[in-house]
């Protein structure tokens, strides 16, 4: 049962995400170019399938320059459709597979501009307000109050985190054409798997491997925002070395590695700022792991120190 929504024309397959099938689609009416992913879930009782839903509403809200966007969606019996932006210049995975097969090292203006803006979606998130303004970061303000629209990613990584310019929008990715002061991030695939990791598909159909994954999660304790900068951690170390902190033959070889959280250094080329803006992050303790509002405020102050020199 295919397209039955005809305000969608559906065109080709772009993959396979671990629910179901990725789908580019026209939105007719708009004539824009979109993304729908589908959830098969008619194994969910109704309580899980109203939860999803529940997140479909949170998330349609979560309106951000450095997040996908999440636009509608609309359901049949057993079947969730999702209608999000599309990205069509690559993510970061593919960056880092660039940069891999060159033997070049990302250059660290970059990483920094890229951290900054997972950040600054991440704080949206966590705190389910916009980002404090750059001016007020200099005083002492406490952060905001969590709200309960609190989205955690859970399952930030290469692969959801999407990379355009501002200038080549549309454009595939090409790192030659890619002007690094104009570097737009999006982070995709927010909140969702809230409802999904406690349906009995997720346990069978999560074929990814964990690399980014917290030592909490791993020991079954609950998610938390902070969850996410482990995650994030992970992510920026990987973007330097090009290659995740935590690898192993087995499942059980790579939680034993991440529950240790030892890791090699990142390569000399870059700062020892970096390496320890990467180290705080990847730190077993939930008491001293900083939160995005945290190393948002550290972040801006590097890069705008960087900028007067
Ligand atoms: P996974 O579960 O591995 O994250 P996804 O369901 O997110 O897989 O996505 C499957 C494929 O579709 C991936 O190749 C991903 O890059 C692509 N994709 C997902 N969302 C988008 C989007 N908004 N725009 C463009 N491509 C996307
Ligand atoms: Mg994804």
């Amino acid at each position: 049962a295919e397209g039955q929504n005809s305000e969608y024309e559906v065109l080709e397959e772009i993959g396979r995400g671990s629910f179901g099938c990725v789908r580019k689609v026209m939105h007719i009416p708009t004539n824009k170019l979109m993304v729908r992913k589908e959830i098969k879930y008619g194994h969910m009782n109704s309580k899980e399938r109203q939860q999803l839903i529940a997140e479909c509403s949170i998330l349609s809200q979560l309106k951000h320059e450095n997040i996908v966007e999440f636009y509608n969606w609309d359901s049949n019996k057993d079947v969730l459709y999702l209608y999000m932006e599309y990205c069509s210049s690559g993510d970061l995975s593919q960056m880092i597979s660039y940069y891999k097969k060159e033997r070049k090292y990302i250059p660290e203006k970059l990483i920094w501009s890229i951290m900054a803006q997972i950040l600054t979606a991440l704080y949206r998130c966590h705190y389910g307000t916009d980002l404090i303004p750059l001016e007020t970061i200099y005083d002492k303000a406490k952060p905001p109050i969590k709200g309960n629209n609190l989205v955690i990613h859970r399952d930030l990584k290469p692969g959801n985190i999407f990379l355009s310019t501002r200038k080549w929008e549309g454009d595939e990715y090409s790192p030659k054409k890619m002007d690094y002061n104009k570097v737009l991030v999006k982070l995709g695939d927010f909140g969702l798997a809230k409802s999904l990791e406690s349906s009995i598909e997720f346990a069978t159909t999560y074929v990814g491997t964990p690399y980014y994954m917290s030592p909490e999660v791993l020991m079954d304790q609950p998610y938390s925002p902070l969850s996410d900068i482990w995650s994030f951690g992970c992510v920026i170390y990987e973007m330097c070395s090009l290659r995740p902190p935590f690898q192993a033959k087995t499942y059980m070889e790579l939680q034993r590695r991440i529950k240790t959280a030892r890791f090699e250094r990142i390569p000399d080329y870059y700062s020892h700022e970096l390496q320890s803006v990467i180290k705080s992050c990847i730190d077993i303790n939930l008491g001293t792991r900083p939160s995005a509002y945290t190393l948002l405020q550290d972040i801006q102050l590097r890069i705008a120190r960087k900028s007067l020199q």
